[in-house]
């Protein structure tokens, strides 16, 4: 059977991690981390994630700030607070959470976050930082950074010579996972939905990174003998056999089935969710230390 990549102990790890650099920073004569959370209208996932961010920003020590706006605010509202947020010193991460009401232009709410304050690492010089390997200052999107800690745990930080596939080309998740496996030497594929014969292309890969939305469809035959399996993947399906109306949450993979024939992997729940916030106070404080002109800590 492989071995269970713990996500959850990890996250803690980084949590634990930025608590004690929050306090050396301060010690350093460094500014307390500041993040802002901004939420727009009352989608119930939403609330419960902004909840959950402010909670651990608190709990490293952070100066936490949250924007809990109605559904109806105007983009040009928005815009302005993000302006405030952009010009207040005490704040070193803004981060919108998606999604926004239809009548506001999320990519163009994205865009005017100052990029040394993005850290959901989804502006524009933020991604071409990652596309050209300036990993010292680029702020990389949180999920695939939490997915890269997990693969080191497994494998060490240099990957060179092994084979990574990586199913999904979405901009949140599989281009910069790509990205990241790039820089790290590996060989990197990318598939998606219209990629031929995709169980045989996964089975030449040493790391394979799932991040579809489609429940449990990377099955055991799919993933070669030792492979470290990461899967990114958040499905809600129905549970009949919990009881009526119940429901439980599967990964991309099939977890069972997988853990067979790979070398290590991911549950889900328990992998790669909890490494989400983690990396999100792990890049707030990376801001707050290249705003102190400081080296930005490693993970
Ligand atoms: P997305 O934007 O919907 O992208 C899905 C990708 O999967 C697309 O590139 C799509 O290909 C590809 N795809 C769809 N069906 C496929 C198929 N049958 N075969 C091969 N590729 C297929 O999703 P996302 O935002 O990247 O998220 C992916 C999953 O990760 C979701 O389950 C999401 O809930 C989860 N997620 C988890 C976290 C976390 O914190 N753990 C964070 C973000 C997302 P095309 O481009 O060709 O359409």
């Amino acid at each position: 059977m492989a071995e269970l990549i713990d996500g959850k102990s990890v996250a803690e790890d980084v949590v634990r991690r930025v608590k004690t650099l929050t306090a050396e920073l301060a010690e350093k004569g460094g500014q307390q981390p500041g993040l802002a959370v901004v939420i727009v209208g009352e989608d119930p996932a939403s609330q419960v994630y902004v909840a959950s961010k402010s909670r651990t920003a608190k709990e490293c020590g952070f100066h936490s700030v949250q924007h809990t706006l109605p559904a109806e605010t105007s983009e040009p509202d928005l815009l302005k607070i993000i302006g405030q947020l952009n010009a207040d010193p005490a704040i070193n991460g803004i981060l919108v959470q998606l999604p926004l009401p239809g009548h506001i232009d999320a990519g163009k709410i994205i865009q005017t976050i100052a990029p040394e304050k993005d850290v959901d690492g989804f502006h524009f010089i933020n991604v071409g930082k990652l596309g050209t390997g300036e990993l010292e200052t680029a702020f990389v999107p949180c999920t695939p950074a939490g997915s890269m800690l997990l693969i080191e745990r497994v494998r060490g930080k240099d990957l060179s010579g092994l084979n990574a596939v990586v199913v999904g080309r979405s901009n949140i998740v599989g281009k910069p996972m790509a990205n990241l496996l790039l820089a790290a030497n590996c060989t990197v594929t990318i598939a998606h939905s219209r990629t031929r014969d995709l169980p045989a292309l996964a089975r030449t890969a040493d790391i394979l990174v799932a991040a579809v939305g489609r429940p449990e469809m990377v099955r055991g035959d799919w993933v070669k003998p030792g492979a470290t399996v990461i899967d990114v993947g958040i499905n809600r399906i129905a549970a009949p056999e919990k009881g009526e109306g119940k429901t439980r949450l599967v990964g991309d993979v099939a977890y069972a089935d997988a853990a067979t024939t790979a070398g290590a992997i991911t549950p889900v729940p328990g992998g790669v969710g909890p490494m989400t916030i983690a990396m999100l106070m792990a890049n707030t404080l990376a801001s707050a230390y290249l705003a102190a002109g400081l080296k930005r800590p490693s993970f």
